[in-house]
Order: structure tokens, then sequence, then C-alpha cells
């Protein structure tokens, strides 16, 4: 008998089958491989990108080195073609009943590595790092631009989930709006917090560390679980165990687990997932509330395994062929070299 879940944040419901469950092998999936041809995000071609907003190189004989010069690990362009404009005032205004307002936002590309092979899983750790660095400078400087209410970080990982460049980059929207999901969120975090006084999140912690069968991996700071009511197969959280609302707020030590924690995620994935696409997002408080005790941060990361369909578009109910207490169980159990290695560490479990 299939199963019909609630997520206890938004309240959306998913159909879980149970019967003719989906193991790793049973999806046909679009692998990532690299296509190669001439690429603007690469080590050389930094004249190719609008110029830099921020990039991580180290001083060379101790002197800055000039800007959109090669020699970076981490670096941030204004996308080419942006979604939103970045100059201009937000002109909220009527159309009879409808509302509208000019197109102001900042479209920002963060490129991961200045190696065109490498994925944001295969980086070393602190490299990783320094990606995770990139957002929070980024933030923090967007967040004093009063136009804007959110900033939303996301990652389109092969062409199945929607990257046009297969260079390793993450992308930065900063909207002078709240985005929908992120409301429904917001909202159902508040009216939790209002009834219970604690945080949802840190209590789906509390509950999953117990439970322990829909936890993926822990660290230190970390816990990446597959949700009670995923809507895609294999979709995982990452959440910080300590309640930080907003991702910029973060500890700065909090970074380095950050990187080995997602590195762990995404490593597992590739290996039971044979390097599936997937999107990647993360999820945090708008800037004009960035501290509060209702709303935790988290990154959501879904694979690209099955396509969204007409039942999904008219009922905003996904059906999820894969119980996430199997998913959670591939992954977990799926072996992964991190560094530093373990001394006893067994091989590749597959
Ligand atoms: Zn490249
Ligand atoms: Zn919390
Ligand atoms: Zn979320």
């Amino acid at each position: 008998m299939p199963e019909l879940r609630k997520d206890p944040i938004v309240g959306r419901w998913v159909i879980i089958s149970t019967d003719r469950a989906k193991r790793p092998t049973d999806f046909t999936r679009d692998q990532v491989k690299l296509r190669g041809g001439f690429c603007p995000f690469c080590y050389g071609n930094e004249n190719k990108t609008p110029s830099e907003v921020l990039a991580y190189r180290p001083a060379q004989n101790g002197a800055a080195a000039p800007k959109d010069s090669p020699g970076w690990t981490v670096r941030v362009v204004p996308n080419k073609f942006p979604a939103l404009g970045i100059e201009g005032n937000i002109g909220r205004q009527a159309e009879g009943m409808f509302d509208k307002m000019n197109g102001i936002g900042a479209h920002e590309v963060v490129i991961e590595t200045p190696e065109h092979t490498k994925t944001l899983a295969s980086l070393p750790e602190r490299r990783i790092e320094d990606v995770l660095w990139a957002f929070r400078d980024r933030i923090l400087d967007l967040k004093q631009d009063k136009r804007f209410r959110y900033i939303l970080i996301f990652k389109n990982h092969g062409e199945a989930a929607g990257a046009s460049l297969e260079h390793a980059h993450c992308q930065l929207i900063a909207l002078p709006i709240v985005p929908k999901q992120v409301v429904e969120e917001l909202d159902g975090a508040k009216e939790y917090y209002r009834y219970k006084e604690r945080c949802i999140f840190c209590d789906i912690i509390r509950q999953e560390s117990e439970v322990g069968a829909r936890v993926v991996a822990e660290n230190q700071d970390f816990v990446s679980l597959a949700p009670y009511a995923p809507r895609f197969p294999f979709e995982t959280w990452v959440l910080p165990k300590r309640h930080e609302s907003a991702f910029e707020n973060s500890p700065s030590t909090v970074y380095e687990s950050l990187a080995r924690a997602l590195k762990t995620v995404l490593t597992k994935m590739d290996s039971v997932l044979d390097n599936p696409a997937y999107n990647l997002v993360i999820h945090s408080s708008p800037t004009q509330e960035t501290t509060n005790d209702y709303y935790h941060w988290h990154i959501e990361i879904m694979p690209k395994l099955t396509k969204t369909a007409g039942f999904e578009w008219g009922t905003g109910f996904y059906i999820n062929p894969t119980p996430p207490e199997e998913a959670a169980r591939f992954l977990r159990e799926a072996t992964v070299e991190t560094s530093p290695p373990p001394a006893t560490a067994p091989a590749l479990a597959r």
C-alpha cells in the first residue's frame, strides 16, 4: 500500500510508493559527463566574463594580484545574462487589481574552481570551504542593499538539472521579494514556534537523530538526512545541529564542518547514483530578519532522477518512488573516502 505523508513544515503531502520501491539502479538517469569545448569559466579566460565582484587568490610576493587575472581559487562574477537588473528602484505599482514592480535584483555566478574537470564533490574540503566563504562574503555585501529582501544561492549540476555551462558553479540571486516557497517554510516554522515555542527544524533534528532511520551522515556540526516526506527520491537535507537562522550568521568554524558534510553527501550521491545531475539550494532567513528563533537555515539537495509531470503540476503533490528510509540507508552505507581518510578505510562498498 502506498503511503501519504505530510511534511510538517509546509504541510505538503507526498505519495511514497512502498510496494515497488525504486532502488538506485532502477532509475534511468542522465549521468553527468563532460563535453568540453570553449569555457568562459576556465583559468585563463577571465576576460570572457563580466569583471569579477570577488575572488580569492593567494597574494603573490606579498602583493595583491590584479583583478580578473589568473591565480584564483574561487571567483564571483555578475551573470552575463542576468534574470534581473541591478540598477534602478523597485517601483512597486498596481495595474488595475494586479501588482508589479521593476525587475531589480542581483544575479551572480560563483565559479567554484579554475579547473574544468572538477566538481563540487571532487574538490578538496579546503576549496569547498572557500566556496562557502564566498557565499557568505557576497551575502553580507548584498544585504546592505535595502532593496533586497531575499538572497538565494542555488546550484544546477548537469544539463538535466538546468545547467547551461558544465564548469562547476553556483548562482546567487538577490530578490526584492521573499519567494513563495520560502514564505511557506517561514510561515510553517513560525506557526509551530507560536504553538510549541521550539524551532521545528531543531525538533526534526532531535527526533531524526534518535530514530536514525533517515540519517545519511553526521559530523560535529551538521546532520544530513532524508526528510520524512521528501518530494524527490534521494532528496537530502543538510542542517546545522545548533540553531542558526541565517547561513551568513554561522560562527566561522562552522564552514569547515559544512565543507566536510557537503563533500560527504555529494560523494555518496555520486557513488550510489552514478554521478547524477542535481539541484542544490540554500534556504536561509530573509535579509531583514536574519536572527530569529523559529527558522533554521539548511541546504536541500535534490538529485534529478524523476520528471515532474501533470499530476504534480495539477496538485502540488509529489509521487516519490523511493521511501526516504531506503534512500538514507543506501547513502549511509556507501563508504566514501573523505580527507583525512580513516586509518582503516574499507574499500568502496559497491
Ligand atoms: Zn571550464
Ligand atoms: Zn532550529
Ligand atoms: Zn527549505
